[in-house]
């Protein structure tokens, strides 16, 4: 679909309007493209007292070949910075005649303590926010609050979601802002995820909150590394290839004829990964078209159909599968007082109990590999309600019950199960939208736009990495962080 109000004032011309007439001036996101390099530029460090998580942030910032500064309120941390050949400085804001505009701001917050320490925080960001370029990228690394020794900890962990959430929504220009919760000894597996957040890849999605685990049976080469924060990322062979993070890997995609569905087996492929697209009968030429070029398998099933939870494990039995992908979904909208019964019936088994019953089959048979990726595809819809929606928000927010419940059973077999919550994506299912509330459901966010299919894309094929191992049971919304249901 496109965004006709976008376009416009974009243009020259729109350009003027909007600025003589006040109006919001959604950016033209910038996003991940074939050939374009997907980092570049100055980026800013700061962070609190002790901060440990330094280390594997410093090396990763050096490896993806970008300069980074580190700000001199971290006086604290000044020593380290040196080690790691940081320039020190101190930003002056843009509009003062500062030279550089920034990629990026990234602070390591994981050594604060108590919310007394939390001020460098501000100074930090007081002197950098004014200097972040268009299609900024934010990042605060602190402790998983729960596993914090103490109350006060745990208070000043929790506190830099406020923090992370209001900088989303301070930020202009197409930036983002995320909070990413690494657990001790969990440092060497934020590779995958930083790169996500600080690259295009990542255009749509803001406001998030993100846990990455340590060790535990999700380590899938246990016994080659030690339980630090720095260190090698045992869940990925060395050398390993950041632009085919999927190669050899063999994913499930269903609902994948068109819209998001279309795009996840793109992207996916792209990735490296053999992609499987299920969709039903009547979208056979649409699903051979999108996966031919990808040298995909399609396969025509209804995943509702009873006999598909068989007949897909028998289309996959021989190689079997590393990644599934739960896409396929339907809308049947009316108030519950007017619904039919099939209406809510078809909705809840095709969104949810056809996935339920699939993933039984795939995991009780060995289908779906060990250290293998199940990911959902919920809704804001599942997250906040929706007049009208009743069986459709309540087939995603059991999406949503359906990653938490299976997460920890999945832990021994070093699976992860993961879900996306999609805001306003511009597809053929929005386009069915009364305009009034198609505009609405556009503007109603941080970033003022919808997103593409390839945002949501884009945050599934991040979760499926094998550099993702460290994070489950979670939801990340891919909304441009929507006010609906935040
Ligand atoms: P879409 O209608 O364009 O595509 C859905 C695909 O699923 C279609 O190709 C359809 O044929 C297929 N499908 C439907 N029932 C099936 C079945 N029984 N068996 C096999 N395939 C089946 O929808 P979309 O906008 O691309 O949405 C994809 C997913 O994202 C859905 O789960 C949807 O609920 C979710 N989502 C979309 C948005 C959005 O803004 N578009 C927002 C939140 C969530």
């Amino acid at each position: 679909m496109n965004d006709t109000y976008l376009n416009f004032v974009n243009s020259p011309f729109g350009t003027r309007v909007a600025r003589s007439l006040g109006l919001p001036k959604p950016e033209v996101l910038r996003r991940y493209r074939a050939g374009e390099p997907e980092f570049g530029g100055l980026v800013a460090i700061g962070a609190g007292r002790e901060p440990r998580l330094l280390d594997p942030l410093a090396d990763f910032v050096a490896s993806i070949g970008v300069t980074s500064v580190a700000h001199e309120s971290a006086g604290l941390w000044m020593p380290l910075a040196h080690r790691h050949n940081l320039m020190t400085g101190r930003f002056e804001p843009a509009d003062s005649g500062s030279p550089a505009r920034l990629a990026a701001l990234l602070f390591d917050a994981s050594g604060i303590e108590d919310s007394s320490q939390l001020e460098p925080l501000y100074a930090f960001f007081h002197d950098t926010l004014r200097s972040l370029g268009k299609c900024g990228r934010i990042v605060v690394l602190g402790r998983p609050p729960e596993a914090c020794e103490n109350p006060r900890q745990w208070t000043a962990q929790r506190a830099l979601e406020g923090l992370t959430r209001s900088l989303g929504k301070e930020a202009r220009r197409g930036a983002t802002a995320n909070l990413v919760y690494v657990a001790e000894g969990a440092g060497h597996r934020m590779e995958a995820t930083l790169r996500f957040f600080l690259s295009p890849r990542s255009a749509y999605v803001s406001g998030q909150v993100v846990r990455i685990a340590a060790g535990g049976p999700l380590r899938i080469n246990a016994d080659t590394h030690a339980d630090t924060d720095a260190g090698i990322n045992a869940d990925l062979p060395s050398p390993f290839d950041w632009r085919q993070p999927l190669a050899n890997r063999r994913a499930l995609v269903t609902g994948a004829a068109r819209g998001i569905g279309a795009a996840i087996a793109s992207v996916l492929a792209e990735q490296g990964a053999h992609v499987i697209g299920i969709d039903i009968a009547s979208a056979r030429d649409a699903l051979e078209a999108t996966l031919r070029p990808l040298n995909g398998t399609a396969l025509a099933f209804d995943i509702a159909a009873p006999e598909a939870p068989a007949q897909i494990a028998a289309a996959l039995d021989d190689q079997g599968v590393d990644i599934v992908v739960h896409n396929a979904g339907i809308t049947k909208d009316k108030t519950i007082a007017k619904m039919t019964h099939a209406a809510w019936q078809s909705v809840i088994d095709i969104n949810l109990s056809a996935q339920e019953r699939i993933d039984d089959t795939l995991l009780a048979a060995g289908i779906l590999r060990d250290g293998g990726r199940i990911i959902g595809v919920s809704s804001i819809g599942g997250i906040a309600g929706n007049a009208g929606q009743t069986n459709y928000a309540t087939s995603k927010a059991g999406v949503i019950g359906r990653v938490e419940s299976m997460a920890p059973r999945l832990r021994a077999r070093g699976i992860s199960i993961n879900a996306v919550a999609p805001g306003f994506i511009e597809t053929q299912m929005t386009a069915k939208m009364p305009l009034a509330l198609r505009e609405a459901g556009r503007r109603m966010n941080s970033l003022a736009q919808g997103g593409q299919p390839a945002d949501v894309a884009q945050t599934i094929a991040w979760l499926a990495h094998p550099g993702s191992a460290g994070i489950s049971g979670q939801v990340v919304r891919v909304c441009g962080q929507s006010l609906i249901g935040a």
